[in-house]
């Protein structure tokens, strides 16, 4: 069956045809703007009515169509600003590190300490610039666009073709995305299949950072408050601008990195849930309404996708041996993730929901 969507779209094609045959010309024999709105206008109503495939669902989905694209493309467009601002909020926290927090360290602090802070800032720094890196760049996998033999679930109404296990259509990247979790306008990139990783240890990494950093700079921060606060007695204490400038840097990297690490860690708590119940963000909404449905009839859902929660962690980092801990978890590693995102190990079919009553 026809989805209305290319029944709309032969609509259209013919609405272009009846406005070049239209009658009612120009002086160029062109029709106006206006002639042009009214056929268009008049088509898309008429569709609503004598299309066969018309319902409530059809009509309130044309009527929403306008705020979709305007959603959809304003996501769009905040995505590229997001990741600017990521890029230049995480440069001014290294930055602030560098010039006021490391030389204080390096100073003040024994050596082991030095040693301490210098190991673990550089190997959290590098893991979260290649994550994030990683993340923005690697492709979530696409659906197959060309006839192949994979198991289909269903067709997607948009982009008309078939759609794998879970595979689903993404309204801001306009595509359908394997295993897709989510749309973060914080990568301008969906999440799925080939990026998983990479997101979800970005915000491992990125909350650690900014929980490190709040916590190593967490005596400057108060002291540089209390500086702060004394700007405004009199008479006012004598501060050169380099210091006035350190105190307020000191202040907006404890404020950002505290606030994010609340923020983030958060999000990184919920992901590494869902992780361990080898759900995406997508399914976890699915299944809670067939868990809902299926005890309603006496019945217990299980997610067929999941290998239970220590083994769902190992395929997510690929880890295979042990010592992939250490080089594909802890350190950065671009090795692909287990599968092609089209088939799964588990038939996608809510079959083994038992009866438990
Ligand atoms: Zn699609
Ligand atoms: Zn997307």
């Amino acid at each position: 069956m026809r989805s209305w969507r290319c029944y709309f779209s032969r609509l259209m094609r013919l609405s272009v045809r009846w406005v070049r045959l239209c009658p009612h010309r120009g002086q160029n024999n062109r029709p106006s703007l206006l002639q042009q709105s009214w056929s268009y206008g008049r088509v898309v109503f008429n569709s609503l009515y004598f299309n066969i495939l018309t319902n409530w669902d059809t009509v309130l989905d044309s009527i929403f169509e306008p705020i979709y694209w305007l959603v959809d493309n304003l996501t769009r467009w905040f995505g590229v600003v997001f990741v600017c601002l990521v890029i230049a909020l995480t440069s001014s926290v290294v930055v602030i590190v560098y010039l006021c927090v490391l030389p204080l360290i390096v100073r003040t602090y024994p050596a082991h300490w030095i040693l301490w802070h210098l190991g673990y800032g550089h190997w959290n720094l590098v893991n979260i610039v290649f994550h994030y890196y990683k993340a923005v760049t690697t492709s979530p996998g696409r659906s197959p666009q060309e006839k192949c033999e994979i198991p289909t679930v269903t067709i997607c109404k948009k982009c008309i073709v078939p759609k794998p296990a879970r595979t689903h259509h993404c309204s801001i990247c306009n595509t359908c995305v394997l295993k897709m979790d989510h749309h973060c306008p914080w990568l301008n990139n969906c999440v799925g299949h080939f990026n998983h990783r990479y997101f979800f240890s970005f915000c491992v990494y990125m909350t650690m950072g900014c929980i490190y950093c709040s916590i190593s700079a967490k005596d400057m921060f108060f002291d540089a408050y209390n500086a702060i606060e004394s700007y405004y007695q009199t008479p006012p204490p004598q501060f050169t601008s380099d210091e006035k400038l350190f105190h307020k840097s000191l202040l907006y990297l404890w404020v950002l990195t505290s606030s994010v690490a609340v923020a983030l860690g958060g999000l990184t708590i919920w992901h590494a849930v869902l992780i361990t119940r080898g759900e995406t963000s997508v399914e976890r909404h699915i299944n809670r309404k067939e868990r809902k449905r299926l005890r309603l009839i006496g019945k217990v859902f299980r997610n067929p996708y999941t290998q239970g929660s220590i083994n769902n962690w190992k395929i997510l980092f690929g880890v295979e041996k042990t010592s992939h801990w250490i080089s594909r978890v802890l350190l950065p590693s671009t090795h692909p993730p287990r599968g092609d995102g089209l088939t799964w190990d588990c038939p996608p079919l809510r079959q083994d929901a038992v009866n438990t009553i």
